[in-house]
């Protein structure tokens, strides 16, 4: 098929052809503002006259050094004619002049971005024809300054004020406040002025031939894609540059032409809640810019009912038809010229994740989507939106209302933030901890030694950088909410204050930051967290549970945290650790005695101690997790963190010296004497216990190896607590893990004691309790060796927070606050491999541990409990290696639940 540089709207079949059919490809070709007006025109719906002009088009002429490609003129002029004979006008004659709108539009939509100039093909003459034909001087004159305004500031780069003043003057002069009230005299002056501006601010005569102003003005949204906005946006964003942008030639259909016209936008079903009902702004009299400008205010659509009967009507059977046929929920731009409809646009509409939600369930529910479908159009971090705090609808409703709204940015690490300005990291943490303020740190970019003030900050506000910008990566890391890459912000340090747009905030002043939908605002917007009981994400996660061949477990060591898990749809606990039970304040000082103890036999005592608190907690999390699975993990971490810090040791036995000094009577003496003994016992067991790498030293199931006594202790604990409550008629399902095993030996040696203490217990308590041992599998040495670890493991559980830091050799804490940042920024990791998992390293060792531990053991239980368990990509990983489930932390076990269902989902369709 022969090459061409222009299509008609009616001409999508040919395009089709060209294109090899595919709509991904035609989108590309046209642009989505194109596509969609082509497509809309092929289903019947009444679109005004045109053609596109291809980014093939746009390419070949950026490529050229700014020619346009051979025969693109004259394929124009032949759509022109096509246009006129189907409107019955013709451009440039001044007895009937055809209008035509010039409209950018790239293939993603790149708001305010790159422009369109309306009202192209007037002119002195052409305006003096359009008021015989309509008698209407008013309405021509206040389309041809519009068009002189439009066309300065795309084509010409007219400053936009230079028109507002004369604007401004014109009103000033006839005492009114609103442009609708100037009269045809006015707009005929400002036409003259506009002119006037144009011509001293460019060099050169407004084009008076209507060819030369839609040549010029397709030229210019050409250029505009390599405009600097543009192309920040674009690597903001992510998108790629080669993509260029078409340009679409629209026949211009009118709303300013009296009381029967109007102009309006819409969506088909409400974008902040989802809820099935047309939800729209429009304008009577007034042209297509003028409700997105905000000049006037809208009327709401629902106003449209009584005002324009017929013309609502119809629109409402075409937002059904447009569902139907995209079977998506449509944003739209429509104008009703003299009472006729005419559609002007139309693109999935923009959502909140509440809305993203709800659709998608009440479209599959009407039959419109299967419910695959709806599972997989809900990202799982749109769930993660029920989970945090965000600006109540009200406030940002009122917000924008009265001018609170300040700029966009981009949406990089969700939720809501409220805080005052602090320019910069030192003054942040301050104000944050000494003076308790609620901060958000605003800085132009940040860098590492930003980190303390960010973390200091409730959310964190940059004017530069993109998505994955050091402030993008730390926000999203420490779950802070933000906003980077406002462009519309600068920051003046110097006066210590920031300008956006035309408002200036002074530090100290109260922003608002949501960092889920990428907006800033001045002041302190009200919060709220969303419902994650939400009805449609409940029934969303329902239809994904039907999907998911992956589990869903929870991290859990508290029976409240696992009681919310499970209400959130966790089938087990996938992790329990039980030393965060030993941090409790009235069970620490026998931790510390334990830790303290020379001798078994005082060790024992303490241990005596512990046992009936461990006990209890293993009966809460039995009863909670009734029927289900429950993971309990042995003391994993080093015993010096039981023991206080050293320095603080030294700087108390310091202050005890000086109170020494000081001390009045002999009882004071002995007292102090007596507290310094203790603490330089306690100093001498730390220094003792002190390791040059504690992450590599006695820890995990060394520790257990070293101090049978801990591991028979928790043993009895977990036995009794599953004999005493599978006596109250609990189902009970304990499973003993072994932390950080390297070697078959250790689990071994492990086994043998558990096995015979848990036996003693049932004896004891004369019961049977079913029961799996198994290990962690977070030392590559395991993975490497999983077929002789599986001898003596039922089942394994990738612990691959340590997996990651044993396999690349890093420790996290000083990997993620230092040197991993710039590793992202500078694109030597694809992403944080503490965030999602390293397929081919960290994934590669579970495969391997995955098939020989099944080799030895084919029906091995397999999950993973490390963070990962929570992350939709990692979770893709662990259904493609065939784990048995996933385990998160209790809050992302609906993301889990969502994601493990795509992971399904997007198997069966690629096999
Ligand atoms: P954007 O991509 O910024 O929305 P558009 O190309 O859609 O820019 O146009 C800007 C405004 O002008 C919209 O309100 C649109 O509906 C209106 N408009 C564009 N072309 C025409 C036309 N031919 N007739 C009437 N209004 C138009
Ligand atoms: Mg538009
Ligand atoms: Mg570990």
């Amino acid at each position: 098929m022969a090459k061409k540089w222009v299509y008609l709207f009616g001409e999508l079949d040919e395009a089709e052809a060209y294109v090899g059919g595919d709509w991904e490809d035609i989108l590309d070709l046209f642009g989505g503002k194109g596509a969609n007006l082509a497509e809309m025109e092929r289903i019947g719906i009444p679109v005004p006259p045109g053609f596109t002009v291809t980014t093939e088009a746009c390419n070949a002429y950026l490529s050229s050094g700014g020619q346009f490609p051979e025969g693109m003129w004259d394929e124009i002029l032949d759509a022109l004619k096509t246009v006129e004979n189907l409107t019955g006008k013709t451009f440039s004659d001044p007895k009937n002049p055809l209008l035509v709108s010039c409209r950018s539009g790239a293939k993603f939509s790149m708001p305010g971005m790159m422009d369109t100039v309306l009202n192209i093909g007037l002119s002195d003459e052409t305006a003096a024809g359009m008021v015989e034909l309509t008698g209407d001087e008013r309405f021509v004159y206040d389309a041809y300054r519009r068009l002189i305004q439009m066309f300065g500031s795309v084509v010409a780069g007219v400053a936009d004020d230079a028109f507002e003043e004369i604007l401004e003057a014109e009103r000033h002069d006839a005492g009114v406040s609103s442009d609708s009230d100037l009269d045809a005299e006015a707009w005929k002056r400002v036409t003259q002025r506009f002119k006037t501006t144009y011509r001293r601010q460019s060099h050169h005569n407004f084009p008076t031939k209507p060819l030369d102003q839609l040549r010029m003005a397709t030229e210019a949204v050409f250029k505009s894609w390599n405009g600097k906005r543009a192309v920040d946006y674009r690597n903001a964003a992510g998108i790629t540059h080669d993509l260029g942008t078409a340009v679409n030639i629209v026949t211009m259909v009118f709303g300013n032409m009296g009381e029967d016209s109007a102009t309006g936008v819409a969506m088909t079903r409400d974008g902040s809640t989802g809820e099935k009902q047309i939800e729209g702004d429009y304008l009577t009299n007034a042209q297509g810019e003028d409700v997105v400008a905000g000049i006037r205010l809208t009327k709401d659509i629902v106003l449209m009912k009584d005002e324009f009967p017929e013309a609502y009507s119809e629109f409402e059977t075409i937002a059904e038809n447009l569902e139907t046929h995209y079977r998506e929920m449509q944003d739209v731009e429509f104008t009703i010229e003299k009472g006729k409809l005419w559609m002007l646009q139309t693109r999935d509409g923009k959502r909140t994740a509440q809305a993203a939600v709800r659709i998608a369930v009440e479209m599959a529910d009407e039959g419109l989507i299967s419910r695959q479908e709806a599972v997989q159009r809900v990202a799982p971090e749109q769930v993660d939106f029920f989970l945090h705090p965000q600006f109540s609808r009200k406030s940002v409703k009122t917000a924008k209302e009265t001018g609170g709204f300040l700029a966009n940015g981009l949406n990089v690490s969700p939720g809501a933030a409220c805080g005052v300005v602090a320019l910069d990291a030192d003054l942040a943490e301050s104000w944050a901890k000494e003076e308790g303020k609620d901060v958000i740190m605003v800085r132009p970019e940040t860098k590492p030694d930003d980190v303390h003030g960010m973390l200091a900050s409730k959310g964190i506000l940059t004017s530069r950088g993109g998505r994955t910008s050091h402030a993008a990566l730390v926000a999203r890391q420490f779950g802070k909410p933000a906003v980077v890459g406002v462009s519309d912000m600068e920051i003046d340090m110097g006066k210590r204050q920031i300008i956006v747009k035309n408002q200036t905030l002074r530090e100290g002043d109260w922003v608002s930051i949501d960092g889920t939908a990428g907006e800033v605002f001045s002041g302190q917007l009200e919060t709220q967290i969303p419902d994650i009981k939400d009805r449609w994400l409940m029934k969303l996660l329902e239809w994904a549970d039907e999907f998911r061949q992956l589990g869903v477990w929870t991290n859990a060591d508290y029976p409240e945290d696992a009681q919310r898990a499970r209400e959130y749809g966790a089938e087990g606990i996938g992790l329990c650790r039980t030393e965060h039970m030993f941090f409790e304040p009235d069970r620490l000082p026998h931790v510390q005695k334990m830790t303290m103890a020379d001798l078994p036999i005082e060790r024992q005592e303490s241990l005596r101690v512990l046992l009936p608190f461990q006990r209890e907690d293993f009966m809460g999390l039995f009863r909670v997790m009734d029927g289900l699975p429950v993971i309990i993990r042995l003391i994993d971490p080093p015993l010096h963190e039981f023991l206080p810090n050293h320095a603080d040791l030294l700087r108390e036995l310091g202050d005890l010296k000086i109170r020494l000094q000081h001390a009045a009577t002999v009882a004071d003496i002995d007292a102090i004497m007596k507290e310094v003994r203790t603490k330089e016992l306690i100093l001498n067991r730390v220094e003792s216990l002190h390791e040059a790498n504690p992450m590599l030293g006695l820890r995990g199931v060394r520790l257990g190896i070293h101090i049978p006594e801990l591991t028979v202790m928790q043993v009895r604990a977990i036995f009794e607590a599953a004999c005493i409550v599978g006596k109250e008629g609990v189902r009970v399902h304990p499973e003993v893990m072994i932390p950080l095993t390297s070697h078959v030996n250790e689990l071994k040696r492990q086994r043998q004691v558990l096995e015979q203490e848990a036996r003693k217990v049932m004896t004891e308590q004369n019961t049977e309790i079913e029961y799996k041992f198994g290990t962690m599998i977070e030392i590559p040495r395991a993975a490497l060796t999983a077929d002789q670890i599986a001898e003596y493991a039922e089942f394994f559980s990738f612990g691959t927070n340590d997996l990651t830091q044993t396999t690349f050799g890093i420790s996290r804490d000083d990997a993620e606050a230092g040197f991993l940042i710039e590793y992202l920024e500078n694109e030597i990791l694809p992403s944080n491999p503490f965030a999602t998992i390293d397929r081919d390293g960290v994934g590669e060792l579970m495969h391997t541990a995955l098939t020989k531990g099944r080799s030895v053991k084919p029906d091995l239980e397999c999950g993973i409990c490390g963070e990962h368990g929570g992350d939709p990509d990692s979770i893709q990983i662990c259904h493609q290696l065939g784990l048995n489930y996933v385990s998160c932390s209790p809050f992302r076990v609906p993301i889990a639940r969502l994601a493990a269902a795509q992971a399904s989902l997007a198997d069966m369709t690629a096999g």
